[in-house]
Order: C-alpha cells, then sequence, then structure tokens
C-alpha cells in the first residue's frame, strides 16, 4: 500500500474535530431549543478530545499524564455520552458507579506500566468502551422502539461496529497481539483504524443533533395539533386525523361516527364557579371520554364547551351506547370532584357516515343537528341523527 497514514497525526486531528464538535454540542444547548442532554455531549466530546490529544504526545510528556489522565479523561467521555443518551431517554444517572469506573481506571492503569503493561492498558480501555458503546445501542434500541424516533436508529448503527471492534481488542489483547507502544514504526491498519474512528466520532456528534431535533420537532408538531387546556386534539389535528384515516385505507368506506357533545348550563357554572372551575370541569371531561376510547379513537375540543369524538368502524347504535357511557361517567366524575349544586350534565348528537363519501363538516353538520334535538328536548340526553331516506 503506497500511502500511509500518521497515526499521531490522527490523534491529533481527532482531538480537534472533537473540540469543534464538543463546542457545537455546547451551542445548541444554548440556543435553548432542546433539554440539558447537548451539555453532556459536549462535555463529553471534550473530555475525549483531551485524552486524545494527551494521547498523541505519548514519550514526549511524562507518562501519568500521556496515559493515566489521557486514557481516564477518554473513557470519561465514553461514560459522559452514555449518561448524555440516558439522560435523553430520561434514565436515573450513576454518578457513584461513574466514579468508580474512573477511579478503578486510573489504578489498573497505573498498576501496569511501561512497553509491558500495554496490553493490559489496552484491554482495560477497550473493556470500558465496549461496555459503553453497547449501552449507548441498547438506548438507541429503546428510543426507536418507545419513541418512534428515527434518528435513534442511526444512532444504533454508529455505534454497534465500535463494539464488535473494542471485542475484537480485548481478544487480541487478552492473547498479548495488540504490540508493546501505541505508536509503533509501522502503524499499518491501526493508522485505517484510527481514521475511521475519528469519521465515526463526526458521524455519530451528527446523528445525536439529529435526534434531539427530531425530538423537539415532533413535540412542537404535538403541541400545534392539540388544545393545551384539555390535551384533546384541535381543528388542524382533527384535519391531520382525516386525511391520515383516509389515505390509510386505500379503498372502500372510512366509516366513522361522530358524537358532538355540549355541557349543558356550562356558562351558569362558570358564573357561579368561576373560570378556573369550568377549566377544571372541562379537564374532568376529557379525561372521563379518553377512559373510554380505544386507541383508534379521536377526541377534539370544537371550541368552548363543545366536543367531538369521532369513532371509527362503529355504527350509529354502538356510537350511542358510547354516548350514554361518557354520560354515565362524566357524572361519576362529577360526584368525586365534589358537591356542585346542579352539576353539569352532558347533551350529546350522534352521527353516522363514511368520511370518503362525505366531508367531516357534513358529518359534524349532522351530529349538531341531533345535538341541537337534544338540548331542545331538556338536555341530559343522547340524540341520533334520522337518517335521511336514501335512494
Ligand atoms: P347550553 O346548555 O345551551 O349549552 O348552555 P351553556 O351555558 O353551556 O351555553 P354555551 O354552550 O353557549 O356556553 C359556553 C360557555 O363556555 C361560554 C363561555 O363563557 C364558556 N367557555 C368557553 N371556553 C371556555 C374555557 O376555555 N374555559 C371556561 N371556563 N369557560 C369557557
Ligand atoms: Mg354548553
Amino acid at each position: 500500500m503506497g500511502l500511509t497514514l500518521d497515526l499521531r497525526t490522527i490523534f491529533v486531528t481527532g482531538a480537534l474535530t472533537c473540540f469543534i464538535i464538543g463546542v457545537m454540542q455546547l451551542m445548541t444547548f444554548a440556543t435553548g431549543r432542546f433539554t440539558r442532554s447537548p451539555v453532556w455531549w459536549g462535555t463529553s466530546s471534550l473530555c475525549i478530545g483531551v485524552g486524545l490529544l494527551g494521547a498523541a504526545f505519548r514519550d514526549t510528556i511524562p507518562d501519568l499524564l500521556s496515559i493515566e489522565f489521557a486514557n481516564t479523561a477518554m473513557l470519561a467521555g465514553c461514560l459522559l455520552l452514555l449518561f448524555g443518551i440516558r439522560h435523553f431517554g430520561g434514565r436515573e444517572l450513576n454518578w457513584f458507579g461513574f466514579g468508580i469506573v474512573l477511579l478503578a481506571v486510573w489504578i489498573l492503569l497505573s498498576l501496569s506500566p511501561g512497553e509491558q503493561g500495554y496490553a493490559v492498558r489496552v484491554m482495560i480501555v477497550a473493556i470500558v468502551m465496549a461496555f459503553c458503546d453497547a449501552a449507548i445501542v441498547r438506548e438507541a434500541v429503546r428510543l426507536g422502539r418507545e419513541e418512534k424516533l428515527r434518528s435513534a436508529w442511526l444512532l444504533a448503527a454508529l455505534f454497534a461496529p465500535t463494539v464488535v471492534i473494542y471485542t475484537g481488542r480485548i481478544v487480541l489483547a487478552a492473547f498479548d497481539q495488540v504490540g508493546t507502544t501505541l505508536f509503533p514504526k509501522d502503524a499499518g491498519t491501526n493508522a485505517w483504524l484510527a481514521a475511521v474512528g475519528v469519521t465515526f466520532i463526526i458521524l455519530r456528534g451528527q446523528a445525536l443533533l439529529l435526534l434531539a431535533a427530531e425530538r423537539s420537532n415532533r413535540m412542537l408538531a404535538t403541541l400545534a395539533r392539540r388544545d393545551p387546556l384539555t390535551g384533546a386534539m384541535n381543528r388542524s389535528g382533527v384535519e391531520q386525523w382525516v386525511d391520515q384515516q383516509i389515505r390509510g385505507l386505500k379503498h372502500g368506506e372510512v366509516r366513522v361516527s361522530v358524537l358532538l357533545v355540549d355541557i349543558d348550563h356550562f356558562k351558569a357554572l362558570n358564573d357561579t364557579h368561576g373560570h378556573a372551575a369550568g377549566d377544571e370541569i372541562l379537564r374532568v371531561f376529557a379525561n372521563a371520554v379518553r377512559g373510554q376510547l380505544r386507541s383508534g379513537d379521536l377526541l377534539a375540543r370544537q371550541g368552548g364547551d363543545e366536543f367531538a369524538i369521532i369513532l371509527p368502524n362503529v355504527g350509529v347504535r354502538e356510537a350511542v351506547r358510547v354516548a350514554e357511557r361518557i354520560r354515565g361517567v362524566f357524572k361519576d366524575a362529577l360526584a368525586e370532584f365534589g358537591n356542585l349544586p346542579g352539576p353539569p350534565t352532558l347533551s350529546i348528537g350522534v352521527a353516522e357516515n363514511d368520511l370518503r363519501g362525505r366531508s367531516l363538516d357534513q358529518l359534524l353538520a349532522e351530529a349538531d343537528e341531533a345535538l341541537y334535538r337534544a338540548k331542545r328536548l331538556g338536555r341530559d340526553r343522547v340524540q341520533a341523527q334520522l337518517r335521511p331516506i336514501e335512494a
């Protein structure tokens, strides 16, 4: 092979890359768009950078700096990266374990000095790194599975290969096949491995920021689709939902039932108990309804004290039964809530149709007619649409 890479130069380049990425990650946090996780990632990158730089000066500065300090700094960086991802996943951080591991590493490194201790040192470092990267893969897979974050899979793919490489190093070190020094005369494949390692550092930094950005975008999108008071969908959320339903089923009917619910005499409740009590009743209502819905059903706030509940694949008879059940659980929830004189009741209009043949607005208008009838007949009841005679 004509092209030879200088291992020391790669270490220095790697260190500088880590510093740049670390500063970038810290600046990302400073924008205030994300949670605290980029602080961990930034600090981790800086530690790894310090470790690489220290190692690059092996044999020109005291071993205490280039071996014990450099390796411990690098492993601290690896552990901080793991902690950052655990923090991102909302997990506990074990600082006691962090301290113990680093202390043990320092002591073991200082017990294996010189060229004869090199293989043992390689083994110690590779064990901690393999552990960190494997734990990161596990956490990334969890984020991909549970939160459905796509960039988490990218992260898992970027950390899995190094688990294999470090495991290989552990085996080689166990059989004393790693040489006796970090910078041999002919670095050979080690130099190429190190160059690939620097590329990985860059890609990982990017993947982490992607991960944070993906979650933050998702949170904003969720907020934009929901009513902050009750957590029910707002208008734009419902429209997106309807689009999804229609696109999800390429052919055939998208049959749904709609319940249009209005709280009776809500204004009176606001007037006698105050707006805050009114808000609380709205939340009680939304929670009571959510307890009755299946995962594919939708609760939306139409505005004020009016809500729409959409039940896919439910006929009008069944929908009326659901409506009666909702009236019941709302009553029970209010009973628990405290003794309100003349507690508010619900009037509900029910309509059923195919969303492909009729717009949601038409369906809501039909449910509204039924709701109006429920109000006129004295409130606190369910009415279904009068089916138009079909040709
Ligand atoms: P009806 O039985 O005919 O429905 O009588 P109502 O008093 O409930 O009349 P209506 O539905 O027209 O009144 C809705 C009231 O809801 C009017 C408004 O003051 C109140 N409201 C609207 N939005 C909110 C809110 O976010 N919080 C609270 N506390 N009150 C709200
Ligand atoms: Mg009302």
